[in-house]
């Protein structure tokens, strides 16, 4: 069996008590290997911080939808620079469109998420992608205004089967996270059975979203099982044959040894 949980913010101060007594205790729990996501230039710096201070861990810099308030488009070089000069970041990310929390700058947001596909471009990575309730223009900028090199995944995918569809078509990968287990998500086993298992990573975001049967409380990537075992009871699989392709899929995506 192995685990490879695709995207969580260890750096995230909820952690800030246990974390490495927790990381420790989850990689012995037979996690082999996360992903540590950037956010913000400081959450880039504290992914690339993990994933310097642990061989198991690699890390994703980029500056999401969320965190670009009082950001210009020519501070990016420093994300650019970031990604560069450290040889364990494996994509930028995550990046991409929030018109939940943000709708009042939305030509910002889609310069900026532009931009940093230039950068990964330029670099020769994948990206990671956050959208939300902004399915058509993340749609039109991959397939209209810009490619990407590399492709790369979307990550706690919206379950949006038209997003999903797209998402695949233009070569994407689709991770999934704690709300594919929500008893609230209508279209959850529908998108799991429609995307083909060589396409699926999985992932927990923790801090956020734990999954059923933990969901509400602080996640971690001990909790990944939970993902791996919803998609195995949909697809009529062995827990550990989801949990050795997902393994396998985010290696290649990131390009892991
Ligand atoms: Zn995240």
């Amino acid at each position: 069996m192995r685990v490879f949980d695709s995207h969580a913010h260890f750096d995230d101060e909820k952690f800030d008590l246990d974390r490495d007594d927790l990381i420790q205790e989850i990689h012995k729990n037979g996690v082999e290997r996360i992903i540590s996501a950037g956010y913000s230039l400081e959450g880039s710096k504290k992914a690339i911080e993990l994933a310097n201070k642990y061989d198991f861990f690699y890390a994703t810099c980029g500056i999401s939808p969320n965190d670009i308030d009082g950001m210009k488009l020519d501070d990016l070089r420093k994300i650019y620079n970031l990604a560069k000069e450290n040889e364990k970041v494996v994509a930028i990310g995550e990046i991409g469109l929030d018109y939940y929390w943000n709708k009042e700058n939305k030509e910002k947001q889609k310069s900026f998420f532009i931009k940093q596909i230039e950068i990964a471009n330029e670099l020769n990575l994948p990206i990671v992608i956050h959208t939300r309730e902004a399915v058509m223009d993340t749609i039109d900028i991959l397939k209209h205004q810009i490619n990407c090199k590399k492709y790369g995944v979307f990550h706690c995918c919206p379950l949006n089967i038209e997003l999903v569809k797209e998402a695949l078509k233009l070569g994407f990968y689709i991770s999934m996270a704690g709300p594919i287990t929500f008893k609230n998500s209508k279209n959850a086993e529908e998108i799991i059975n429609y995307v083909p298992l060589d396409k699926i990573l999985i992932e927990t975001d923790s801090p956020y979203l734990a999954p059923e049967p933990v969901r509400g409380t602080r996640n971690n990537s001990s909790n990944l099982k939970y993902i791996a075992q919803k998609i195995a009871n949909v697809k009529q699989m062995n827990v550990e044959d989801i949990e050795n392709a997902t393994y396998n899929n985010t290696c290649k995506i990131f390009e892991i040894k």
